[in-house]
């Protein structure tokens, strides 16, 4: 996949309503589906994230990017489509780590998770894919699938956190359509 003909797009910022419900499971795997996942990449290195979900560039659909170093400080770099995330319970000891978000640009807050993490789905063809995950990429796993689901990791701190985490970023809590001036900062933030 030529990843230089995506387009970058905008990140949407908590608040918009994309992110706060859950994304359609993709039915068409056609070319409109590889144009979005062309996108996505292009928006996520913009931006320079490490993961982007498609409610991320304000497109409802259960698809995720990644280019992110597992436990050995390797790189992955990949899409799911359809994601379905799987904790291996035996080994899924938590994990507390800095966490941050585009969409909550410039700000980041200590958020425990399980430290190993797999994903089935397919790719943009619909062919089943499968990534087991440690590291940073166990965490990306887990803070993508959440968003195709509606959640923003500052949804899973104390109200009182999310509250203040929220207002550092320049963001209101109330789930609102953002105003475009919104939009844009979250585009210049890392
Ligand atoms: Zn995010």
């Amino acid at each position: 996949m030529s990843l230089a003909e995506g387009v970058a797009h905008p990140i949407t910022c908590y608040g918009h309503n994309v992110l706060h419900q859950p994304c359609a499971p993709v039915t068409e795997f056609d070319e409109s589906l590889a144009a979005l996942v062309r996108d996505l990449f292009a928006s996520m290195y913009a931006s320079e994230g490490v993961g982007l979900a498609a409610n991320q560039i304000g497109v409802g659909l259960r698809v995720f990017v990644y280019d992110c170093p597992d436990a050995t400080g390797d790189h992955q770099v990949g899409h799911v489509v359809n994601p379905i995330l799987r904790i291996p319970a035996a080994l899924a000891a938590s994990v507390t780590e800095p966490e941050g978000c585009l969409s909550v640009p410039g700000q980041h807050a200590n958020l425990a998770r399980p430290g190993l993490a797999t994903v089935t789905g397919t790719d943009r063809y619909g062919h089943p894919v499968a990534i087991a995950g440690s590291g940073v990429l166990a965490r990306c796993l887990q803070h993508e699938t959440d968003h195709l689901d509606g959640i923003v990791y500052v949804d899973k701190l104390p109200a009182a956190e999310r509250t203040a985490i929220l207002a550092a970023a320049g963001l209101n809590a109330t789930y609102s359509p953002p105003s475009p001036s919104r939009t844009a900062r979250c585009r210049r933030s890392p």
